[in-house]
């Protein structure tokens, strides 16, 4: 199906972001928003940030201008009548986003795909009070998208192949790398990226080593940009750990991803990162310490000595944090959720990885990884259960 009108449907970070792409990408896109002004607003806003970039050699001042011209706000619903692909960024709320889609597809006409930028909710669930729920599809953008080129294209059960090979086709016209993905928790990319945060936090708890410590090695050792603190504080650490409690509830409970108890009682205690002033750092003006500027450059590694240099820690930081990566891997793919090259450019295109999961299962190997995860499991519980999938990895490799 041919796509040259799309409608965004609520137009905050996510929607403006994602209207900003498609506008670029040559289609006629239509920002909608419960709060009329709000769409407005964000079309402006959107104009003005495409004259911007034009300045800054982005793109081409008729690039542009002709991006702008194809902006424009829906005020009411009937607006988006002709959009031929809908995505949804409104809030995190599966009855929310149903009746949105219901009223939206109402509007629209039985052919029109409904595609959402949901992080967290199945998109099943959200399908299942849409009229016509095999056009519904997941579209998972990262923020901010102007600047992430990955899009997670999701497939629901009842996923039809036209809305999913619509779906693709258009994040290719935005300019984007699509990848397809299974209808699980989280998706690809922020699956594969529940040890980063999750291990470091036990790492933290055991007393391996302080935040700042952990952060500078993965950043050095790891080829990380950001360290898992740093990035926490980033996104907020109650962010962060309401992702970590859907996880840990949609998986049923697995015992890797249950929410760390030091999270909790920050985000208890009010410390939320940067926007509080408080999280693993102090922001606070005066405070004087800011996190370690030195940047993640090198190439991972897990060189005993050239990790000793970094910190006398780091050849304990980097293993545990490499063998819950490769075993995190390994049960996505028992579980199907992606390819293996897909879970490849999801990590790197999504998180900005130096290097996927698989690549670093090769780095560390999967038998010192198994022997690692054992070690763990028998001094600290199911956490560390090895995947089968690692463990046959080992005989298959000799
Ligand atoms: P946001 O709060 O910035 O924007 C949501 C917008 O939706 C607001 O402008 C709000 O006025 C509008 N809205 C509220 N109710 C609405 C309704 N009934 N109809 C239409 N619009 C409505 O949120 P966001 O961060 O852009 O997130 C939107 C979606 O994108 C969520 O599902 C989120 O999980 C997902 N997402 C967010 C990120 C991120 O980093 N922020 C990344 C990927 C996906």
């Amino acid at each position: 199906m041919t796509v040259s009108r799309i409608g965004i449907l609520g137009a905050g970070t996510m929607g403006r972001g994602i209207a900003q792409v498609a506008a670029l990408g040559g289609y006629e896109t239509r920002l909608y928003d419960a709060f009329p002004a709000a769409a407005e607003e964000a079309a402006t806003k959107l104009r003005e940030a495409l004259a911007k970039g034009a300045a800054r050699g982005r793109w081409s001042e008729a690039e542009g201008d002709e991006a702008s011209n194809r902006i424009g706000p829906a005020l009411a619903i009937g607006e988006l009548a002709g959009c031929e692909l809908l995505i949804e960024a409104a809030p995190e709320d599966v009855e929310l986003k149903r009746r949105l889609f219901a009223d939206a597809a109402a509007v629209c006409g039985p052919e029109t795909i409904l595609a959402s930028n949901t992080s967290s909710l199945r998109i099943a669930d959200i399908a299942a009070g849409v009229p016509g729920p095999e056009r519904v599809v997941g579209m998972h953008f990262f923020n901010p998208p102007v600047l992430m080129k990955l899009v997670e294209v999701v497939a629901a059960e009842r996923s039809s192949a036209r809305a999913l090979a619509t779906a693709t086709k258009v994040a290719v016209g935005m300019g984007r790398t699509p990848i397809q993905a299974r209808d699980t928790p989280g998706f690809v990319a922020n699956r594969l990226a529940r040890p980063f945060s999750l291990e470091s936090l036990r790492m933290l708890g055991d007393g391996v080593a302080d935040a700042a410590t952990i952060d500078r090695v993965v950043r050095l050792g790891g080829g990380f940009r950001m360290g898992p603190f740093e990035l926490i504080d980033l996104i907020g650490l109650d962010v962060n750990l309401t992702i970590a409690r859907s996880f840990f509830a949609q998986g049923g409970g697995p015992e890797r991803w249950r929410p760390s108890p030091i999270q909790e009682r920050l985000v208890a205690e009010g410390k939320l990162g940067r926007k509080s002033g408080q999280g693993y750092y102090p922001y606070a003006e005066g405070s004087g310490r800011e996190p370690d500027p030195e940047l993640g450059i090198a190439a991972p590694t897990l060189d005993p000595e050239q990790l000793t240099r970094i910190d006398p820690a780091a050849g304990e930081i980097l293993p545990r944090l490499f063998a819950q990566i490769a075993n995190e891997a390994a049960l996505a793919l028992e579980e199907e959720i992606a390819s293996p090259a897909d879970m490849e450019t999801a990590t790197r295109l999504g998180l900005n990885w130096p290097i996927g999961p698989l690549g670093i299962t090769e780095l560390i190997g999967a038998s010192q990884a198994v022997g690692l995860l054992e070690r763990l499991q028998r001094e600290k519980g199911a956490a560390y259960a090895p995947a089968p999938l690692l463990i046959s990895n080992i005989s298959s490799s000799g």
